[in-house]
């Protein structure tokens, strides 16, 4: 289910040119409203649910509704994002709320490398393989079933 802004919270990021929300995500589907301040998902229907808006808003604006089996009704999964870790907060239909707190990744912006350092790798349509294996496996070759 796609995301959408809590307009009470939304400031619009206090009128910077671009938004954090805008900046982030992969689909180019924030926009801002500049008379109103308020952000807003373009178009739900290509919104592919990455939390990455939903991360980065720094006023916690941004929810997804998340699907039933992940999220039930009734239920929440809200993300806080600092400098060194993320923190879920995880409510339970019941009531019962539980936090989980993880390390993240702090490479600098755009040193991040495209293709992960694995440079070369097969063009071989027809390999089951994805981009990066064997190597990203540490094999030579992916195991197989002998006939
Ligand atoms: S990142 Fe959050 S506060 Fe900033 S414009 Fe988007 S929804 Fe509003
Ligand atoms: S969840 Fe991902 S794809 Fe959807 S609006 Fe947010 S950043 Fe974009």
């Amino acid at each position: 289910m796609p995301s959408f802004v809590i307009l009470e919270k939304c400031d619009g990021c206090k009128g910077q040119d671009k938004t954090a929300c805008m900046y982030i995500c992969p689909n180019d589907l924030m926009v801002l409203d500049k008379e109103k301040m308020k952000a807003s998902n373009r178009a739900p229907e290509m919104c592919w649910e990455c939390y990455n808006c939903v991360k980065i808003c720094p006023q916690q604006a941004i929810d997804v509704r998340g699907y039933a089996d992940f999220v039930p009704m009734g239920a929440s999964c809200v993300p806080l994002r600092g400098s060194e870790d993320i923190m879920w907060t995880v409510k339970f239909r019941s009531g019962q709320v539980k936090r989980f707190k993880f390390p993240i990744r702090k490479t600098q912006e755009g040193t991040a490398a495209p293709d992960g350092g694995y440079g070369e790798v097969t063009t071989d349509l027809a390999s089951q393989c994805l981009y990066n294996e064997p190597a990203a496996l540490k094999l030579d070759a992916l195991p197989t079933v002998k006939k």
